[in-house]
């Protein structure tokens, strides 16, 4: 037996006919593949000496699942459905020899498979939900008739990996190790010779109460948990269909689900967020051939907020840290906070103490530089100070081993500057990370002017190691995240001034989609952060004496948000949640009258394309000053650092999907009408006028 496809090889073993997909890296199941199966499955149908099939892989996993790049191209045929009902048909009995991970497209064809054998440490999944969409090869039918409903959904709709383990009803055998699989395969193809095809469509549901009970439960949870995304109620609906409808009219409906989904903009978005992800780990114009350095071990300056977050993250992943303070009692306070962090997490279960102990033992204290002399990197997390920089800067070029990289966790300020502090700005780069620092997935990686791509390199590699998303940004005020966030809580302090409450504007942020709103974040944050950052900017307050004013004036009377209790919000002691103040509204009212600005009712779409147009507006500059490499960059910063919905993509998918010309449109619109105000903060950017003018999109540019 011999087949053209490169991605498809069949063999014969007495009796039986293999089924290899060799189509590296992920077994996609592409066009070629298809074609692929669909040949080997007709010779193997023709040799009349072979009695049955076992498909398996040649790579270390099953397979990924469909080819997402063709979702947006014309349907190529032969579909992955018609190809699956080909295998579930087949005469000869059919076996899938799930050697490694199984998702999506791949489960699917597991499950059209007459029988299935799989190992102990495998995982399976169906996770079509995150792309927006449901399983759509017959996934939404099959797998109920093989599991219980809820189990089911749960599968379906979490889209979570699924250990097999916890898949008896599905697999006919799971083996303990992966190396047993052949000969259990062997066992089970020739057990399978004398029952014959047993194809899962044949397995009659049938939906009584109890089932309907679980589908009415469950579609009022996933309605309450996934607000904004359409797929999660899709997926029920489907896996009902399979308990309602016989098999044919299931998979009919099923599909129906599957285009309703793909035609939506969580769709495009969700999907434009997937590669938009895969893209971020790229550096353009980095040589293939050039190395890593090795992170062994690591030095962070400043056991605070931000330094004892980032030690967490390395002695997560087993690297030891070196923390360092000036006075011993501030390190013992750090690394006390630590402890307690890991203990919290020990008594929700998350951690064993043995787990803590190990990752308290990683973490070790100095108060003299001469301690960091063997550290590969530094991370600094001290006072947002230049002077206070740049003395640690030449502390450490004095201190460190040739090679060690020098970074700094500032949110603001120059690294170029920073890094003339040292003899080697080669080895000198901005490691930004969010808070708190152990939780947040987001890590922008600030290129200096003179940082070595080795570095670059490294510290992108070092992202994964630590769990995190690590995504290139430049050197500018903010970087790109905290530049854009800055003009958005800009303009929500000024629409109070205007007129609208706090509590309008958060809950018209929220209904965006974002976790909470630009008043609850700031108070969480702390209004302090703010106000020291505008304290060294006063350009801003020169150009627009209106500048976050009413903020101004609640942190000078202490009100500086959920850690005093009050801020723009009041809080009652021990409790997160912010009670409107009437008193924030006569501070606005008093300054809009000083610096005579007439109140008025500002409606939700007004504030919401105030916030939002200019965050957009400030993202196309970035991408016109190259400090982004690409648009989609700033949607996974959005995404992963601020909490936009990723059913939007993050704001320049948004934006997209908004329509360019009329983003444009409206920023102009509020040049004109907000007078001075307008002019000086709402002048579009030439890149989003550009696009607009050429018809194009940011995606274009990706
Ligand atoms: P913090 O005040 O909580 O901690 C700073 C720590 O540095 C303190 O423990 C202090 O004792 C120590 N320190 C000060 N000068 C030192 C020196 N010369 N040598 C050694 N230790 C010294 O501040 P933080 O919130 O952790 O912020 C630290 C840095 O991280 C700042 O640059 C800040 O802009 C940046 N950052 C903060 C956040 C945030 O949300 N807090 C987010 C991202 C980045």
């Amino acid at each position: 037996m011999q087949i053209q496809s490169p991605c498809v090889s069949i063999e014969q073993s007495n009796q039986l006919a293999i089924i290899k997909l060799a189509n590296a890296p992920v077994n996609a199941l592409s066009k070629a593949m298809r074609v692929g199966i669909l040949d080997a499955l007709e010779q193997a149908n023709n040799e009349p000496s072979v009695e049955a099939v076992l498909i398996t892989s040649e790579l270390s996993l099953f397979s990924a699942g469909a080819d997402i790049s063709e979702f947006s191209g014309p349907n190529l045929e032969p579909m992955l459905p018609q190809v699956l009902n080909k295998i579930e048909s087949n005469s000869k009995p059919v076996i899938a020899v799930v050697n490694g991970n199984a998702f999506g497209g791949g489960l699917e064809l597991v499950l059209a498979c007459h029988y299935r054998v799989s190992f102990k440490g495998n995982k399976v999944g169906l996770p079509e939900v995150h792309l927006g969409i449901l399983p759509g090869a017959g996934g939404t039918q099959r797998l109920p008739r093989l599991i219980d409903a809820k189990s089911a959904l749960d599968m379906i709709v979490t889209g979570a990996p699924t250990p097999v383990v916890k898949l008896e009803g599905v697999f006919d055998e799971i083996v303990d190790k992966a190396s047993q699989l052949n000969e259990a395969g062997v066992a089970l193809a020739k057990r399978a010779i004398s029952s014959g095809p047993k194809p899962v469509s044949a397995v009659a549901l049938e939906a009584n109460e109890n089932t309907l009970a679980v589908f009415e439960a469950y579609s009022e949870q996933v309605s309450a948990k996934s607000k904004g995304f359409f797929a999660p109620l899709k997926c029920v609906e489907a896996v009902r269909a399979a308990y309602e409808l016989p098999f044919e009219e299931g998979l009919r409906k099923e599909a129906e689900l599957f285009m309703e989904c793909m035609k939506t903009p969580q769709a495009r978005a969700q999907q434009h967020f997937f590669f938009a992800e895969r893209a971020a780990s790229h550096v353009a114009g980095l040589s293939k051939d050039l190395g890593t350095r090795d992170i062994k071990k690591v030095g962070i300056i400043g056991a605070g907020t931000m330094g004892g977050g980032i030690a967490m993250n390395f002695a997560n992943a087993g690297i030891p840290v070196t923390m360092l303070e000036l006075k011993q009692e501030a390190l013992d306070k750090g690394l006390a906070l630590i402890r307690r962090n890991y203990e919290n997490s020990a008594k929700k279960g998350k951690l064993t103490q043995e787990q803590v102990e190990q990752r308290m033992a990683l973490l070790q204290g100095a108060t003299d530089y001469s301690a960091l002399g063997d550290v590969d990197l530094v991370i600094e997390a001290v006072f947002e100070k230049m002077s206070v920089k740049k003395e640690v800067f030449s502390a450490l070029d004095k201190a460190c081993k040739p090679g060690a990289i020098l970074a700094t966790n500032t949110s603001t300020l120059d690294i170029d500057e920073i890094a003339k502090a040292t003899s080697r700005p080669e080895d000198v780069i901005g490691l930004h990370f969010f808070s708190p620092a152990n939780v947040m997935k987001l890590l922008e990686i600030v290129r200096a002017d003179k940082t070595s791509d080795e570095v670059i390199k490294t510290s992108m590699k070092l992202a994964k190691t630590i769990r995190k998303v690590g995504v290139l940004v430049g050197v500018c005020f903010g970087f790109v995240g905290n530049r854009m966030i800055e003009v958005y809580g800009r303009e929500a302090n000024r629409l109070m001034l205007e007129g609208a409450t706090p509590e309008q504007i958060d809950r018209v942020i929220m209904g965006l989609g974002m976790p909470m709103g630009p008043f609850t974040m700031g108070d969480m944050a702390g209004l302090d952060i703010g106000y020291f950052v505008r304290q060294s900017r006063k350009s801003f307050i020169e150009h627009d004496p209106s500048y976050c004013i009413v903020a101004d004036e609640l942190v000078e009377a202490g009100r500086v948000g959920l850690k005093a209790g009050k801020g723009v919000y009041l809080y009652e002691q021990g409790s997160r949640k912010p009670i409107p103040d009437p008193a924030v509204m006569e501070i606005a009212q008093r300054k809009a009258k000083e610096l005579g600005i007439t109140q008025r009712e500002i409606s939700d779409q007004e504030i919401l394309e105030r916030c939002i147009y200019p965050l957009i507006n400030e993202g196309a500059n970035i991408l016109q000053e190259g400090i982004a490499q690409r648009a989609s960059d700033i949607d996974v910063i959005y995404v992963y650092g601020y909490g936009f919905p990723v059913f939007k993509g993050g704001p320049m998918q948004y934006a997209d999907e908004t329509g360019l010309a009329h983003v444009l449109a409206r920023l102009e619109h509020y040049q004109t009408t907000l007078g001075e105000y307008g002019q000086h903060w709402f002048s579009p950017s030439p890149m989003l006028k550009n696009l607009v003018a050429e018809g194009k999109s940011f995606s274009s540019l990706n």
